[in-house]
């Protein structure tokens, strides 16, 4: 248990923080998008696979769609073209959302430095969390991983940064 929350066995009840409550919760039930678009995507794959035991983070279960994810895991090249199917999908997910950009094509465009790929995402979308690489291993993406449940556990359950203050900058 943790420090926040304080148990009265005899009693037979618990007290503790509303906020530590939801961000217990959704700490512990990350889904993730996977959205895979090159190479990278392949680790992402492998990194979902039983050997890593994703649900160690209860992130095992990905979701396809949008509306039920937490988390989006983009792994690999975007080109311009791409961009719009990028900002409808982040804009389809439910707020509080995260955004992990996995792999250097992914945080800067990587070896791609060319008129027609997107020189990292946060360009167009915000990013939680980096992993740098090419490609990086699964392992980094559960690193990844650890390091935006820990992110969530500090956020307001109720205040999240809204996407149109991000689109002020652009
Ligand atoms: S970072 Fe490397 S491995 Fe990943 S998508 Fe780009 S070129 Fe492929």
């Amino acid at each position: 248990m943790g420090e926040d929350i304080q148990a009265y066995n005899g009693g037979g009840w618990i007290a503790t923080k509303l906020e530590w409550l939801i961000n217990w919760g959704r700490k512990r039930s990350p889904w993730p998008l996977p959205y895979g678009t090159a190479c990278c995507g392949i680790e992402m794959m492998c990194a979902l696979a039983s050997g890593y035991d994703m649900a160690r983070f209860g992130a095992e279960r990905p979701s396809f769609s949008p509306r039920q994810a937490d988390v989006l895991i983009e792994a690999g090249t975007i080109t311009l073209k791409m961009v719009p199917i990028l900002k409808r999908i982040y804009e389809q997910m439910a707020a509080p959302k995260w955004v992990i950009a996995m792999g250097a094509c992914a945080c800067s465009g990587g070896v791609f430095r060319t008129y027609s790929t997107l020189q990292g995402i946060d360009r167009v979308i915000p990013v939680d969390v980096y992993i740098p690489g090419c490609p990086p291993r699964p392992e980094a993406l559960l690193q990844a991983l650890g390091m935006l449940i820990k992110k969530i556990e500090k956020s307001h359950p109720i205040l999240h940064k809204r996407y149109s203050d991000f689109l002020v900058g652009y």
